[in-house]
């Protein structure tokens, strides 16, 4: 298939653009370098050396397969977006492009603005210009499981979609499970749904949204093929995700950050899962398009604490109990279907799997560049 990854330079779409080429697909990748730009404005970076995008797709053309690149701002040069698609006429698109930060969105004035800007343009840019050139391109969108909130309002989380009987009619519809954003960023995710289910209605676009759980690790089969194939790895309070830092932490013997009392349950997946439920999105096309295609791609549910826990007993950490900066509950309970994933072919690699294998590879990587102070630099909300 040939298929355009925008933002397929960063932490999830680099190594999912490296499996899709690897799978014999024609992979051209569009991302404006963005990430790596904030990280100089933030003054952190990834743990690992990631060579430019320039070597990078040299060296993916000699190991692994036909990729290309093209620097474009998805959401500021429309006409550009519309003409990509009409030039490389894609069976399919995957939407990464996106400021992915939750605290990085929630810094100030600027951030806000730029994260609401640049998404849902993006976003929208991308689904005006397949209607415009060609309706059949399948759209398969990075959403996330914090669109649906932590609460248990409503029970276990569905994919996507959730069964209601209305109280006056006795009716029973599917409705979209209502939107319950905790940060700026999952604010646009939210919004990126009704862009979705507005496309879809009127236009029939054909729509995977995968709302994704929090990833994890680092590299793939592919991104271990060569130095200039690594892949990123944020550790500090704004993008690093959480297991991220605390591997990152364990690795260099400083203690756990857990916020508040960790009994936060959240849904986790692998990087190299990553990759392959978006291959799977992209491969299985044949589905009802009379509505848009909800997954949830997660692999396994745990607490905050669990996880310190986890690395704790395997690597000797201590456990630091720091105040929550986030606004969020404390306690939440989380069960959440990955059904239709599953029904696909996915087999989730859960967290004991991969984790040494992990943590070393941050250890011998990280040594000069670790800085402690960068791992509590989360803005307060
Ligand atoms: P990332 O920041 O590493 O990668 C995003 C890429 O998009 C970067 O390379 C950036 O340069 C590019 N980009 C951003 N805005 C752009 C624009 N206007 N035009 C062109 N390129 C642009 O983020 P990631 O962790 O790889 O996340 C990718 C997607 O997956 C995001 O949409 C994110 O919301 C979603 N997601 C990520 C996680 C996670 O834990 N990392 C969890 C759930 C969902």
């Amino acid at each position: 298939m040939r298929v355009i990854v925008f933002g397929g330079d960063g932490f999830c779409g680099w190594p999912t653009s490296l499996r899709l080429a690897a799978n014999g697909h024609k992979i051209l990748i569009a991302d404006n370098l963005s990430r790596r730009g904030i990280d100089n404005e933030l003054s952190s970076g990834s743990l690992t050396e990631i060579a430019s995008i320039k070597d990078r797709i040299e060296s993916a053309k000699k190991h692994i397969g036909d990729v290309d690149f093209v620097n474009i701002d998805v959401a500021k040069n429309p006409q550009g977006v519309q003409g990509l698609i009409s030039n490389f006429k894609p069976d399919a698109i995957v939407q990464f492009a996106e400021q992915r930060a939750a605290p990085y969105s929630m810094i100030g004035d600027d951030e806000r603005r730029y994260t609401v800007d640049n998404n849902i343009s993006g976003t929208h840019n991308i689904c005006s210009a397949i209607v415009a050139v060609d309706p059949n391109i399948h759209l398969v969108h990075l959403g996330t499981m914090g669109v649906y909130g932590y609460s248990k309002d409503f029970g276990d989380i569905p994919e996507g979609y959730l069964d209601v009987t209305i109280n006056s009619t006795n009716a029973n519809k599917s409705i979209l499970y209502p939107a319950n954003p905790g940060s700026i960023y999952h604010l646009t995710k939210c919004l990126d749904q009704l862009v979705f289910q507005f496309y879809n209605k009127n236009w029939n676009l054909k729509v995977t949204d995968l709302h994704q759980g929090i990833v994890w690790g680092v590299e793939t089969e592919h991104t271990k093929l060569s130095p200039m194939l690594v892949n990123r790895f944020d550790y500090d309070g704004i993008y690093g995700t959480v297991l991220n830092r605390f591997i990152s932490q364990a690795a260099n013997d400083v203690p756990l950050s857990v916020y508040g009392e960790g009994g936060q349950s959240r849904a986790f997946i692998h990087i190299s899962d990553t990759a392959k439920c978006v291959e799977l999105a992209v491969t299985n096309t044949d589905f009802d398009t009379s509505r848009v295609r909800i997954f949830n791609q997660v692999s396994e549910v745990r607490s905050v604490l669990e996880l310190a826990t986890i690395i704790k007993d395997q690597y000797g950490a201590e456990i630091q109990f720091i105040k929550n900066p986030r606004k969020e509950l404390p306690h939440n309970d989380l069960k959440v279907s990955n059904a239709g994933l599953k029904s696909l072919g996915f087999n989730p690699i859960t967290l004991d799997n991969a984790l040494v294998e992990d943590v070393r590879y941050i250890a011998e990587s990280s040594k000069d560049k670790f800085n402690q102070s960068n791992v509590l630099s989360s803005p307060k909300w």
